[in-house]
C-alpha cells in the first residue's frame, strides 16, 4: 500500500513537469498531489491523538480513581474531590511504583514507609475539614502527598517527618510542583511544633498508641485533629476541641497505618 502511494506520487510529479502551469495549480493531478500530501502531514497529528501523552493518561486515571475509589465510598466534599482529582500523585512515588500510583492500595515510599491509599488520603483530610485560611500541621510528611492535598484547601501547611531522607525528598517534590503554602520540618512529631503553635487542624498519618498530649496543647479552641490510634489494630479518630478547650472524640474505621515512632527508636 505505502509502495502504490509512493508510485503513485512519482508518476503523477512526471506528468505534472510537462503539464501547463495553470493546469498544475487546478489540475486533477495536483489535487492529488495535494490531497495525499495533507493526508501525510495529518498523520502526526492523528498519531498524537491515539496516544495520549503520560500526563494525559495519568489525569484520566486520576479521574477514574476518584469515581470508582473515593466518590463510591462516600466521600462528598466537592472541594477534597477537586482536589483529589487535580494534584498528580505518580510524582509523590518512586518511579519503581509509579505506573500503580493510582490503585486501590498504599505504596512502599521507601524506608520502610508508605503512601496511603487515596480513599484514606481523601477520608481523612474529609474528615480533617480545613478551611481556606486555616493554619494546619501534619505528622508524617512521607512522600509529600497528603501535605499537598491539604495545602491547597489551607492557608499555611507544616509537616513533620522523622526520616531526613523522606523531608529532603518530600520538601524537594513540593517545591518543584509549586506548592509554595508549605513548610516542611525534619524532626520529631512526638514533640509538636510550638513556634507555629496553635493550629486549627492537626493531622497525624502515622500511628502513635495514643494521641501525643503536646499535640492536642497545640490544637486551636475550636480546632480538629484527625489520626490512626492504637497498637495492632487502629481506628481513625477524630478530636473536636470546643471552644472552651474541651475535647469530644469519634471513631471512624479500622485501618493500618505505620507506627509512630520515637526519636530514639
Ligand atoms: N502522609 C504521608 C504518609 C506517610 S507514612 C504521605 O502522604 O506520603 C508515615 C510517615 O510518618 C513516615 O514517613 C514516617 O517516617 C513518619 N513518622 C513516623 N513517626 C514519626 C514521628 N514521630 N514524627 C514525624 N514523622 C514520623
Amino acid at each position: 500500500m505505502a509502495d502504490n502511494i509512493i508510485a503513485m506520487l512519482g508518476s503523477s510529479r512526471l506528468n505534472l513537469s510537462s503539464l501547463p502551469t495553470v493546469f498544475l495549480v487546478s489540475g486533477p493531478a495536483w489535487s492529488t498531489q495535494a490531497l495525499v500530501s495533507l493526508l501525510f502531514a495529518l498523520m502526526p497529528a492523528v498519531a498524537v491523538a491515539q496516544a495520549p501523552t503520560p500526563a494525559a493518561q495519568y489525569q484520566n486515571r486520576r479521574l477514574i480513581m476518584v469515581e470508582d475509589q473515593i466518590k463510591a465510598r462516600g466521600v462528598k466534599n466537592p472541594d477534597v474531590l477537586a482536589v483529589m482529582r487535580n494534584v498528580p500523585r505518580e510524582c509523590f512515588v518512586p518511579e519503581s511504583v509509579r505506573p500503580q500510583a493510582y490503585d486501590d492500595h498504599p505504596l512502599p515510599i521507601g524506608f520502610g514507609q508508605t503512601i496511603s491509599q487515596p480513599f484514606i488520603v481523601a477520608l481523612m483530610t474529609e474528615a480533617l475539614g480545613p478551611k481556606k485560611n486555616d493554619r494546619v500541621l501534619e505528622i508524617g510528611t512521607g512522600s509529600g502527598y497528603q501535605a499537598a492535598i491539604l495545602s491547597r484547601l489551607a492557608g499555611e501547611l507544616y509537616s513533620i517527618e522523622i526520616v531526613p531522607e523522606l523531608a529532603r525528598s518530600a520538601a524537594e517534590t513540593l517545591r518543584s510542583l509549586g506548592f509554595r503554602n508549605v513548610t516542611v520540618r525534619e524532626g520529631d512529631g512526638y514533640r509538636g511544633w510550638p513556634d507555629k503553635a496553635p493550629f486549627d487542624r492537626i493531622i497525624l498519618t502515622a500511628a502513635p498508641p495514643e494521641i501525643p498530649q503536646v499535640l492536642l496543647d497545640e490544637l486551636r479552641p475550636g480546632g480538629r485533629l484527625v489520626a490512626p490510634v492504637g497498637v495492632g489494630v487502629q481506628k481513625i479518630v477524630v478530636v473536636q476541641k470546643s471552644a472552651d478547650g474541651k475535647t469530644t472524640s469519634r471513631s471512624l474505621l479500622p485501618v493500618r497505618f505505620v507506627p509512630m515512632k520515637k526519636e530514639t527508636e
